[in-house]
């Protein structure tokens, strides 16, 4: 038995969801177009939808898995679970004002016409925050809606900033944060919930080694303890005496978040020679 997953056929999650793949070891030969193909090495089936049908594919058990934008997942509303945030395909959907309206808050939008694509995320962060406003729904381009009068505020997707910017437009406010989540079927038989588990402990590896970066650096002797108290590591440092009497080896794992930091503060106290590595796998 194989597990369908359902990856964007194309657009902003394709690349990433094949690369994630493929970083889980899952040998995938997509040759030509084909809109479904098999692992080689790992019991999978890849079927390649848009991303609006995935969802409901989902839902439907037609697939056991998806990869899709949690804006998606949110907006069509079906009954899935989600599973896991996948790291990629961040964004934001936001409320955005021509620059030059006077007023900027949410408070203003009240006896508003907001358009939008996200129509069910949109009314229910409305209701939630007691704002009064009309949804006029649009397919697409909907941030020249303002400028031509069909609106007064737009609801949309926002990464850069720089589509808002163009379109004299100014965020006022984040309705959600979004990136690429794995969501699944929530009857999966225990087989299919085996096969999930394997599937997810490689996802959780490979994002982990995302998050880490491994450090190898000289210390002299006499600042090997505030140099360890730099790094955290998994347990503790790894320690060996170099060749060089009163100086040593330290390695040691470090966050991607506090990275600059920590190796700045390593420089000051006497750390040389450092070397960061890229983590491949980190299997805890
Ligand atoms: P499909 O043809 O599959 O329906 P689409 O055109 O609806 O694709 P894309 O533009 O490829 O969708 O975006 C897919 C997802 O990528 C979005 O739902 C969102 O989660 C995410 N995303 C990340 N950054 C952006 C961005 N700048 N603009 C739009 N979507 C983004
Ligand atoms: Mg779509």
């Amino acid at each position: 038995m194989n597990l369908k997953i359902a990856v964007q056929k194309s657009g902003r999650l394709h690349d990433g969801s094949m690369q994630l793949l493929k970083e889980c070891g899952i040998e995938l030969n997509n040759g030509g177009k084909q809109l479904r193909i098999l692992s080689s090495n790992f019991p999978v089936e890849i079927f390649f939808l848009r991303d609006d049908d995935i969802p409901e594919y989902v839902q439907d058990g037609v697939v056991d898995l998806g990869i899709v934008g949690e804006n998606v997942m949110l907006e069509k509303n079906k009954q899935t679970r989600l599973v896991e945030r996948l790291g990629f395909g961040k964004c934001r959907l936001s409320l955005a004002v021509l620059r030059n309206e006077s007023a900027k808050t949410l408070a203003s939008l009240n006896g508003k016409r907001i358009a939008t694509s996200y129509p069910v995320i949109l009314r229910s962060f409305l209701d939630k925050n007691l704002v009064s406003a009309s949804i006029h729904e649009i397919s697409g381009s909907v941030e020249i809606a303002p400028r031509i009068g069909l609106a007064d505020a737009i609801c949309d997707i926002v990464s850069s900033g720089s589509t808002l910017f163009n379109n004299e437009l100014e965020e006022i406010h984040t309705v959600l944060a979004s990136e690429a989540v794995l969501i699944a079927n929530d009857q999966l038989n225990e087989e299919q919930r085996l096969l999930m588990e394997r599937l997810l402990f490689r996802i959780r590896s490979v994002k982990k080694a995302k998050n880490n970066k491994y450090v190898l650096l000289n210390a002299p002797n006499d600042k090997l303890d505030i140099i360890c108290n730099l790094l955290p590591g998994m347990k503790s440092p790894t320690i060996l005496p170099l060749a060089q009497p009163g100086w040593s080896s330290v390695h040691s794992v470090i966050q991607e978040n506090d990275f600059w930091n920590v190796i700045e503060q390593l420089k000051d106290n006497g750390a040389e020679g450092i070397l960061i590595v890229p983590i491949e796998k980190m299997v805890l």
